[in-house]
């Protein structure tokens, strides 16, 4: 019954990393149409067009993936070990670790560490 609890609270980090993704998207597809459209309308092909056009173009491509970048980045945990209180260090990503100190079995959950059962 009382782990049932523990486990509950999860959906919020995953919406927002979709939300943001999908805005990451639209934004360098809006940076990118609007420089394919300024390099070909701006100056009709000529480098006027080029030179506004193609910054555009590359924003378009560039900004996403630093704005996605950001959103992968795991947050890192520095949490004594349960068992012998040894810092561990390590990030929200991993799901389960051996402490390099007691060699016990430490499980990850919500950036906190819990002795697993064995
Ligand atoms: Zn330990």
């Amino acid at each position: 019954m009382a782990d049932e609890t523990t486990e509950t609270p999860k959906p919020r980090r995953t919406f927002d990393s979709a939300y943001g993704f999908s805005f990451a998207i639209a934004v360098g597809l809006a940076l990118f149409i609007a420089g394919l459209v300024v390099t070909l309308t701006v100056g009709e092909g000529t480098s006027t067009g080029l030179i506004f056009g193609v910054p555009l173009i590359f924003a378009g491509l560039v900004i996403p993936l630093f704005m996605m970048r950001g959103l992968f980045k795991t947050s890192e945990i520095k949490e004594p070990c349960p068992s012998c209180g040894e810092t561990i260090k390590t990030s929200d990503a991993t799901l389960q670790l051996r402490c390099p100190s007691c060699h016990k079995v430490i499980n990850v959950r919500e950036e906190k560490l819990f002795l697993a059962e064995q």
